[in-house]
């Protein structure tokens, strides 16, 4: 896309140059949309001045398309086809002088250029910071689908019995077999831990300042990303763990899942999100170094303190002491951030451009990316566990914020690789994980209750499905 300024008229010319220009996938464009807000680099007397956005008129009220305007449907999706997604081709629109968004930038009547951040690169921030808000509530939204999928099939597996274990003995319930527990209590765990995180971006959202807009954006990137592919994972595992049931519409968790793949591609594709949080934490690292300063914000701070120490022997209370896992989180982010700085400059070293350099060292930018994300929930659990002040829930809420570190520790094997633990005590990580997974169990019914999710969103399975499959339940 490109936009000229026309300063015999005062109004700006939005213009396709191409195919690979079309705007793709907007929403709401196929069939409804009456306006839309256009991002695209502006140009003024040959100049290029980065990315600006501007409100385009693209239908009437009745519907019509407007004129120099060219819109076609997406087509039909593999999910959410409740939207109607356009794709729209701009021949020479032309809008006055006072549809740019104006917030950050604006260009007077006779074509001067005017804004108060000098920088391109802040600028193009700037006008970007409004669409975090997509994100945040992307990562938000992701939380609340997993909650709706674990509820239906732990309240599943709390109901459905699958063969005996002694002769004769009763059926044991799905959730009582240790293999179950093990795949859906640590998503569990995930999902109560990640509802903190998520609440702490909301809130950070809501208070937002202008020199907050970095930390938002690489939170809410990292966030969104995490959230989402947890959210696909929970899904697709609650499905299977629904068995036969799972494939009905009725039961809700198919659907979802269906509907709900999208989240990982828009608003930002969730690999380049990660490799942008890795960036960022990467200038950060340089600039600190550089100046010799200290890490102050992103949570950064414990890179300021003496390395670590993890015992050579980890025991199940030092397993499910949160300063332990808080210091090997921490840990594995210090040293990845390490890594990936002296990696990236050894590529330069070796005559690699800043970017190549970084695109070359993209197994450590992503891994990284997953240790800033995991530190970050970790941190806002505790903080969540700590507004409790005693009892029973508390002592549950501790269990979760274990059961979330053990099985952070045992599926990113980033901990094994780089040596923040033994292959020793990865051993004694697995045997807590099944052993939290046994004390988790018996909270599970009132786990997912406590989500409060309307019946109306949890399908028949969630309920008394025997008797909603029974004979008296077919229409005769
Ligand atoms: C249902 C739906 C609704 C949407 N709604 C809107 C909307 O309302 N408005 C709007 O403006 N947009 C919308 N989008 C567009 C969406 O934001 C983009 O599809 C998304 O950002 C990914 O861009 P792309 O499709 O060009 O993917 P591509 O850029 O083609 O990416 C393909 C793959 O390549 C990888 N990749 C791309 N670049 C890099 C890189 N630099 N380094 C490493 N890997 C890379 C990505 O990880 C991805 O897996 C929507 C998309 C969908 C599917």
């Amino acid at each position: 896309m490109e936009v000229m300024f026309d300063s015999n008229t005062a109004e700006f010319v939005i213009n396709t140059p191409c195919e690979s220009a079309q705007k793709y996938w907007i929403g709401g464009a196929a069939n409804h949309a009456t306006h839309t807000v256009v991002f695209s680099q502006l140009e003024i007397n040959g100049k290029n001045l980065g990315v600006h956005a501007f409100i385009c008129q693209i239908r009437d009220a009745d519907g019509n398309v407007c004129p120099n305007v060219r819109i076609a449907d997406c087509g039909h999706k593999s999910g959410l086809n409740g939207v109607d997604n356009g794709r729209i081709w701009f021949d020479n629109v032309r809008v006055p002088r006072e549809n740019l968004l104006n917030s950050v930038a604006d260009v007077s009547p006779d074509g001067e250029y005017l804004s108060a951040i000098e920088d391109p690169d802040k600028r193009f921030a700037a006008f970007l910071a409004p669409l975090t808000s997509g994100r945040v509530t992307i990562a938000v939204g992701a939380v609340y689908t997993s909650k709706m999928g674990l509820a239906i099939a732990i309240r599943y597996a709390l109901s459905r019995r699958a063969f005996s274990v002694t002769p004769n003995g009763p059926e044991v319930l799905l959730l009582d077999y240790p293999s179950h527990q093990r795949r859906l209590l640590p998503l569990l765990a995930k999902t109560y831990a990640m509802n903190s995180a998520a609440n702490y971006l909301k809130m950070m959202y809501v208070n937002r300042r202008p020199q907050s807009n970095k930390t938002i954006h690489v939170v809410s990137s990292a966030l969104k990303a995490t959230l989402t592919w947890h959210n696909m994972r929970t899904l697709k595992e609650c499905f299977e763990a629904c068995g036969g049931r799972g494939q009905k519409t009725e039961n809700l968790v198919g659907r979802l899942k269906g509907e709900i793949d999208v989240q990982s591609t828009f608003e930002g594709d969730n690999n380049v999100l990660m490799h942008q949080v890795s960036n960022v934490l990467l200038a950060e690292y340089i600039a600190v170094k550089k100046r010799n300063n200290i890490f102050k914000g992103l949570g950064l701070e414990h890179m300021n303190k003496p390395c670590p120490v993890i015992p050579s022997q980890l025991t199940s209370s030092i397993l499910r002491s949160s300063q332990f896992q808080m210091d090997v989180f921490c840990l594995r982010e210090r040293d990845l951030l390490n890594r990936f700085a002296a990696e990236v400059s050894q590529r330069q070293a070796k005559g690699e451009s800043k970017n190549y350099a970084f695109i070359l060292s993209y197994q450590l930018a992503e891994d990284l990316g997953r240790a800033f994300s995991d530190r970050l929930i970790l941190q806002t659990f505790i903080e969540t566990e700590e507004t409790v002040f005693a009892g029973s829930l508390k002592q549950v809420l501790g269990l979760l914020r274990s059961l979330y570190a053990v099985i952070c520790m045992e599926e990113e094997v980033a901990f094994l690789r780089y040596g923040c633990l033994s292959t020793d005590n990865d051993a004694a990580v697995r045997k807590e994980v099944m052993q939290l997974c046994s004390e988790v169990r018996p909270h599970a019914l009132a786990l997912v209750n406590s989500f409060g999710i309307p019946d109306a969103f949890l399908g028949p399975i969630a309920f008394n499905w025997i008797q909603a499959n029974s004979w008296l339940s077919v229409d005769q």
